[in-house]
């Protein structure tokens, strides 16, 4: 019993034994895996997730990747951003000359290593830092750190671990973009730029070598005693090239041939002002690819400048210009102003693609293709052109005459004002400026009562980006009717973009019946536009004739101080405008003379295509009033069947032929009264009111007033023979003090249809004068509301109300 208690004992205590030698065993070896694994997780979490910090230059290229501007980084260096791409030349010569073993060692090269120090040793001095490609990328990355043992420890650990992270291909390609090259020129992309003038890729095997031979010893650049040092290390390594096979032997002697780079050249600046913007877009310090076609861009600089020599002669020192691919909505050029040299003289630096400027006439298709679109017009509908006073604003033309009455289409075409007034009255400034803003514009930050009917007249402020957004949208809208089966996207109507990846949200489920402006209002809105239908006082438009069909518009503000010009195809909008950048006018500066000839230089260089295909869905054939341009009455005499815009089908009938009753000899018109019905003959006849007709008659020939009433015969007391034309009822005049202190006087004046009339004036019930043939008359009254009456010899009579107003009250 007592033995085997003993046994028991002893093997407990064995047990014992057992673990009490173990356990330090197990604590070492757990120490030792925790110590690596701490060594392990900080070798690991050491390395910074972006190595270099400094700022960069911001770089835009074009679509094609060429490098259209560039812009020095916030610390003064022509730094690029980081290039993942390395030249094969580069790559050969940078590896042939610093770090040979490359692609064999991690990170650290020991014989090289050891190899400088035995050098070093010799030599008493440093001549070789035995460090590779590696090492350096990381000295680089740790800026004005001492040379010490203890810095070299790390960069060597730091090496090893980049390798751990980095493939070689990107430990190259930080090298090649954070080298220092001489002076302020930091990377492979900005040396071959500043001291070739091309890009690294289009580098020759001398130039390569020479700049592989820099970030060593970045000072050899400088003119002097250098240049013979930088020549030999240079041809040193075209030899070694040749020796390693890399080159052979021809390319080797005539690379040495090549000279060394002279003056720094500067970088290209095809389009600075899509710079600055790509940088207040917050692309600073980034390589951007953007839409720009670089030698449409080129040539688009060269016919500013060309124009802007023009201009400058009339003291017009800015124009700008930008090309928009219709069916992407890509800017493919862009020329913010006229060239300074970096300068800002004149502001040239102002991007006046960006800057809002009074309108002009440069809206006025939107109001067309609106009021098209809403059925409240056809195309070749007449509307008044007669002296026109609405809520005290009093519209003109820029011919300041009257036409009477002019078809729409011939209005817009024209850019006629007074119509135009008439128009948006017609339509509602607050539905205008809700469709304005519905297809692009950005800048009407007031409500629509701010502008009221001046809104179409250039009372609104635009950018020239918005603007040709906004055709952009419409000619898109167009091109795309006949693909969405006669229905619209309402993803097609977005604004011009610049930046190659940006992606246009095309989103098919977005198909809908109506869009902003269906297809035939858009059409004819461009048909209008065309140049075949410029009138006569623009002489100036025939010089621009070509064969290409081209939709567009000019528009010239207030005081002469911008001018608008936008054209369009199914491809292109090209939108121009010129002024003066500080808003100075100039005599003589209008859209159709400074703007219009750079448009047509413009579309000079893009191919021309096709037009627009005929959205015949969305139209009716329908007979029209060949007098009127309403859809035929039954009174109408002569029709022409023409297409109209669907919506057009609603537009009221002709309201302007009348049956008028005439006396056997046709010469007289008589009434039931006087003549029995028998007798009569009824004729259709186009007759406007009397002060639509006064002045359309001068200009309609083909225009025959009524004949006058049969001496026997009364005349119908409904129809109205005279009206005033100036004052309006319930205008307000403002008539000037003269130099005496009297009133001036205002020159009233009406219409009669009756050449022989005589109108009898009366002002505020007191008799003031009698006209005849001309009718008008001198008169002088004070300030406050007064009733004008005017009777003719047969008793018809017209009275209206108006307000004369002091200077103070204007
Ligand atoms: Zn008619």
């Amino acid at each position: 019993m007592g033995g085997s208690k003993r046994i028991r004992k002893k093997s407990k205590a064995v047990k014992v034994f057992n673990l009490r030698k173990s356990l330090p065993e197990r604590k070492n070896y757990i120490i030792t895996l925790f110590f690596f694994g701490v060594i392990l997780v900080m070798y690991m979490a050491i390395f910074p997730k972006h190595l270099f910090k400094a700022p960069a230059c911001t770089v835009i290229e074009d679509s094609h990747g060429r490098m259209l501007s560039a812009r020095i980084a916030a610390d003064g260096q022509w730094r690029f951003p980081y290039n993942p791409i390395v030249p094969y030349k580069f790559e050969q010569c940078i590896v042939q000359f610093e770090d040979r073993q490359f692609y064999n060692h991690r990170g650290f090269n020991p014989f090289a290593f050891g190899r400088a120090v035995y050098q070093n040793i010799c030599a008493k001095k440093i001549v070789s830092g035995g460090s590779t490609i590696s090492m350096q990328v990381i000295r680089l990355s740790r800026k004005n750190k001492s040379r010490t043992v203890f810095q070299k420890l790390v960069e060597i650990f730091l090496a090893t671990r980049m390798e751990v992270t980095y493939s070689k291909k990107k430990i190259l390609a930080q090298y090649a973009s954070n080298a220092p090259f001489g002076s302020n020129v930091v990377g492979l992309d900005a040396a071959a730029w500043r001291y070739y003038g091309v890009s690294p890729e289009k580098l020759s095997w001398a130039a390569m070598a020479t700049l592989a031979v820099l970030p060593n010893s970045p000072s050899l650049i400088y003119p002097g005693k250098n240049q013979i040092i930088l020549l030999k290390k240079r041809n040193r390594l075209l030899d070694r090239l040749r020796d390693k096979r890399i080159i052979d032997e021809s390319t080797c002697s005539l690379s040495k041939a090549e000279p060394l780079p002279g003056k720094p050249f500067p970088l290209p600046d095809l389009a600075p002002h899509i710079l600055i913007r790509a940088m207040n877009d917050g692309f600073n310090g980034k390589r951007i690819q953007t839409t720009i076609d670089a030698d449409l861009q080129e040539k688009l600089n060269g016919i500013i400048e060309f124009n802007h020599k023009v201009l400058s002669a009339n003291e017009i020192h800015n124009a700008a210009a930008l090309i928009v691919e219709v069916k992407t909505g890509k800017v493919i050029a862009y020329t913010g102003n006229t060239d300074a040299d970096g300068q800002n003289f004149h502001g040239n630096m102002v991007d006046c693609i960006d800057a809002p400027r009074s309108t002009g006439s440069i809206l006025k298709p939107f109001l067309y293709a609106s009021l098209l679109n809403e059925g409240l017009l056809l195309p070749q509908t007449l509307v008044p052109d007669i002296p026109t006073q609405i809520g005290g604003f009093t519209p003109q033309n820029s011919s300041l005459s009257f036409d009477g009455a002019v078809p729409a289409y011939m209005a817009l075409a024209r850019s006629l004002n007074v119509p135009a007034v008439r128009m948006l009255q017609n339509y509602g400034v607050d539905k205008f400026y809700d469709q304005l803003k519905k297809l692009g514009i950005t800048t009407l930050n007031k409500p629509s009562s701010h502008y009221g009917l001046a809104l179409i007249t250039g009372g609104a402020e635009a950018k020239l980006w918005d603007i040709a957004g906004m055709y952009a949208s419409m000619a898109r809208t167009l091109n795309n009717y006949t693909a969405y089966n006669g229905k619209y996207n309402k993803s097609d109507i977005f604004p011009p973009h610049y930046i190659a990846e940006t992606k246009v949200d095309k989103d098919h489920k977005n198909i809908v019946k109506h869009s902003v402006l269906d297809a035939a209002a858009i059409w004819f809105a461009f048909e209008a536009m065309v140049e075949v239908s410029r009138p006569e006082e623009e002489k100036q438009w025939q010089m621009f004739t070509s064969s290409r069909r081209i939709a567009w518009k000019t528009g010239t503000s207030n005081g002469n101080r911008d001018a608008w010009a936008v054209g369009l195809t199914p491809d292109y909008v090209v939108a121009v405008w010129a002024g003066n950048a500080d808003g100075e006018g100039r005599p003589g500066l209008s859209g159709i003379g400074s703007a219009a000839p750079l448009l047509f230089d413009i579309f000079k260089i893009l191919s021309p295509g096709r037009w627009f295909t005929q959205p015949y869905d969305d139209m009716e054939k329908v007979p029209v009033c060949r007098c009127s341009g309403y859809r035929v009455s039954m009174i109408c005499d002569e029709a022409d069947t023409v297409w109209i815009p669907k919506a057009g089908i609603k537009t009221e009938a002709c309201p302007y032929h009348k049956i008028v009753h005439l006396d056997a000899s046709g010469l007289w018109r008589v009434t039931g009264n006087c003549e029995s019905v028998g007798k009569m003959i009824h004729k259709p006849w186009f007759v406007l009111p009397p002060v639509m007709e006064w002045y359309f008659k001068t200009k309609n020939p083909f225009y025959r007033v009524l004949p006058p009433y049969r001496k026997d015969c009364e005349p119908d007391v409904q129809e109205k023979s005279m009206d005033l034309i100036y004052p309006r009822h319930l205008s307000k005049i403002y008539i000037p003090v003269e130099l005496d202190g009297k009133p001036g006087q205002a020159v009233f004046k009406a219409a009669h249809r009756d050449q022989d009339a005589v109108i009898y004036w009366h002002l505020d019930d007191k008799f003031i004068g009698t006209t005849s043939h001309f009718h008008e008359l001198g008169i002088r009254a004070q300030e406050g509301i007064h009733v004008l009456t005017i009777i003719d010899q047969k008793g018809e009579s017209v009275t209206c109300v108006f307000e004369i107003i002091s200077r103070q009250n204007r």
